[in-house]
């Protein structure tokens, strides 16, 4: 019945990290960012990307972008993922796709007390049988999706340029943000690191990327685990 969501790095700039040093040392050399993209040795990348993140000199970032698959989570979650504008979405469509044999995202707020988890699934299992029934009854698809909650399943493809991706991860990343797109943002963060590990060796919420709380919420176990030791 609940599912969990799954993420799949599908593509990404080629050699993303040399892209965007080739770049970054054109701006600051006669080279022209041809000549680096060859030339650039691995020591010169990282110090390339490691001085013009921490000098925010951060539009050099923008030549990487990244493109995931995204399956399993609510469509709650996807509301706030799209919210993020510096990037590109594809998603599956409730107009032209039937969800008859949806599972729903299911909370472990909801999940952990047996009488709220009976409520939650019952309603769900109303929407489902409702939405099914309108079918039936020759509602378009379209019409019919208004009774789906938000716990419904989507699949959603995004492609955003590592800064924008900074930026996502700084926001939900964070201990206050929403635990299904922190989840989602976390799993992003450990597959970008998987192909650039330097560029995003500092990303993550801002008490990991800039080391302030915007927040200041100097009691979250993030900034007492960071900087309290
Ligand atoms: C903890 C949390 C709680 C939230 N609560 C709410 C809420 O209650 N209600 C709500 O509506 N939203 C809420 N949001 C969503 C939030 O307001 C942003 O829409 C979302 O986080 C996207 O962030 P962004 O604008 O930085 O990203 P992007 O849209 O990707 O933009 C990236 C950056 O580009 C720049 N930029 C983009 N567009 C413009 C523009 N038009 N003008 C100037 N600069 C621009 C900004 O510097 C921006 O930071 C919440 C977000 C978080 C993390």
């Amino acid at each position: 019945m609940a599912i969990d969501v799954k993420v799949t790095l599908i593509a990404h700039t080629p050699d993303p990290e040399r892209v965007v040093a080739a770049a970054a040392r054109q701006c600051y050399s006669k080279y022209s960012a041809t000549k680096a993209l060859s030339e650039l040795k691995d020591e010169d990348i990282k110090r390339q990307l490691r001085r013009r993140i921490s000098d925010g000199h951060l539009s050099v970032l923008e030549h990487a972008s990244f493109t995931f698959a995204i399956e399993g989570i609510s469509r709650a979650c996807s509301h706030q993922l799209v919210r993020h504008r510096i990037a590109s979405y594809s998603q599956q469509s409730q107009r032209y796709v039937r969800l008859e044999e949806m599972e729903f995202v299911l909370p472990d707020s909801v999940a952990a007390n047996e009488e709220s988890k009976i409520k939650y699934l019952e309603a769900l299992e109303r929407c489902r049988g409702c939405y099914a029934d309108l079918l039936k009854m020759g509602i378009p698809t379209e019409d019919a999706r208004y009774i789906l909650p938000q716990a419904s399943p989507t699949k959603i493809a995004v492609t955003m340029n590592a800064r924008s991706l900074m930026n996502f991860f700084e926001l939900r990343c964070c201990l206050s943000a929403q635990w299904e797109i922190r989840r989602l943002a976390e799993e992003m963060l450990r597959l970008v690191k998987g192909v650039a590990p330097t560029m995003f060796e500092n990303a993550g919420p801002f008490c990991v990327s800039r080391k302030i709380c915007p927040e200041k919420k100097y009691d979250c176990p993030k900034w007492v685990e960071l900087y309290k030791k």
